[in-house]
């Protein structure tokens, strides 16, 4: 028996990227439920899902057409986070990714130091399109931290695989940091102070993305075969994961426009007393974002919102009434989860009084009441 050799440092060729992108996939369905946690206390819990949906799309892209150096391997993820992710998170990754790939150039492989200053070309990048500085409880704050640390251990020597140990634990202790800070941009941003006291969950998903640096520097590493849950899947993890404080009714809101549903989902949350918001869902729009209704996203926004106490939907108008009625009917192949009831309701005022009565803890009766009862507003 001979001892066993030190790792060798990795060569940071677009075969490293792949293992990279494996593993973050994996790693984000391992913390699907934690991620969504931590945005559900903040955001609209959706961070866990949101992350999982654009990982998997990436690797199946990487798969349909291999990248040929890291930085193509970088752009073309960059493009699917951008575009499959839905949330925050998925231009602001998808832009740190993008323009780390661009400086990267046609290498075919490139040292710590090139890998090290062109994320933060990215981080730069990400900080110019979300308007966030560090400090601002962001991904940001877990980020920033991460590249100091490689930059220093880089700057001292340490062997890469160290460094980008080194570097993950900077970013774990940043994401530890957003705690007490307040946030101050995104949605987590319109609980004011009552946002101090829970991390970012951005910065989490940094410190996992920094997690598969690590994994990858081990060349013969091999994804779990379980590691490819569908996105389909990943729903119905969110489905049956209990959430802190109990099941409460989820609020799913159905617009023509996903910019109203999302904008009617804020100013409801925002008039809720407590930071201590029941699940609320936008669906609003079409698949690619144009005007309209997509029964596929108020099913997938249903899902997301049950915690098995019902859920409250309210919708606009015309297609938008139809295509609820539709799901709740029988003849939909699409299961809605078990009491999930139309409320007849004006929208804007609806939405208020269903999601303070839902994050109150009231029962679908209740719920649907309060929002009914916004029929009786008058206002002349
Ligand atoms: P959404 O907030 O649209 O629901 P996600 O839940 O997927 O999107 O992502 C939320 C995360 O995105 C936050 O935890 C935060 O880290 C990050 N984020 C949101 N807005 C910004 C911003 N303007 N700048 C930097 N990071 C941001
Ligand atoms: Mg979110």
């Amino acid at each position: 028996m001979t001892a066993a050799a030190p790792t060798p440092d990795p060569a940071l060729d677009v075969a490293y990227f792949r293992r990279w992108l494996t593993a973050a996939a994996q790693l984000f369905v391992r913390d699907e439920a934690r991620l969504t946690a931590l945005d559900a206390a903040i955001g609209d819990g959706d961070h866990g899902a949101n992350m999982v949906r654009g990982f998997a799309a990436a690797r199946v892209a990487a798969d349909q057409s291999p990248a040929v150096t890291p930085g193509e391997l970088l752009g073309q993820a960059g493009t699917t986070l951008t575009n499959t992710v839905g949330g925050a998170s998925g231009p602001l990754f998808g832009m740190a990714l993008r323009r780390t790939g661009k400086r990267f150039g046609s290498e075919t492989a490139v040292t710590g130091e090139q890998f090290a200053s062109s994320l933060r070309a990215g981080a730069e990048a990400v900080s110019k399109l979300g308007g966030a500085v560090a400090g601002d409880a962001t991904l940001l704050d877990a980020l920033l931290p991460a590249l100091d640390a490689l930059d220093g251990a880089l700057a001292a020597g340490t062997p890469l695989t160290e460094a980008l140990r080194t570097a993950r634990a900077a970013a774990e202790r940043g994401a530890e940091a957003t705690g007490p800070m307040q946030a101050r941009k995104g949605r987590a941003s319109y609980l004011g102070e009552r946002s101090i006291g829970h991390q970012d969950a951005g910065a989490n998903s940094v410190v996992l993305l920094f997690d598969a640096l690590t994994i990858a520097a081990d060349s013969s590493w091999q994804p779990e075969p379980t590691a490819a849950a569908s996105p389909q899947e990943s729903v119905e993890a969110v489905r049956s994961t209990p959430r802190s404080g109990g099941g409460r009714v989820g609020v799913v809101l159905v617009s023509h426009s996903r910019e109203v549903a999302e904008a009617t989902a804020e100013l409801a949350k925002a008039l809720v007393g407590s930071g201590d918001i029941a699940p609320v869902l936008a669906a609003g729009g079409t698949d690619d974002g144009r005007i309209g209704t997509s029964a596929e996203r108020i099913h997938a926004a249903a899902l997301k919102a049950d915690e098995g106490k019902g859920v409250a939907i309210l919708c606009d108008m015309g297609s938008a009434v139809l295509t609820v009625q539709a799901l709740l009917g029988e003849g939909d192949e699409r299961t809605m989860p078990a009491g999930s009831r139309i409320v007849d309701a004006p929208f804007v005022e609806g939405a208020v009084g269903v999601v303070v009565t839902a994050s109150a803890g009231g029962d679908i009766d209740m719920v649907v009441a309060a929002g009914e009862d916004a029929r009786n507003y008058r206002k002349g």
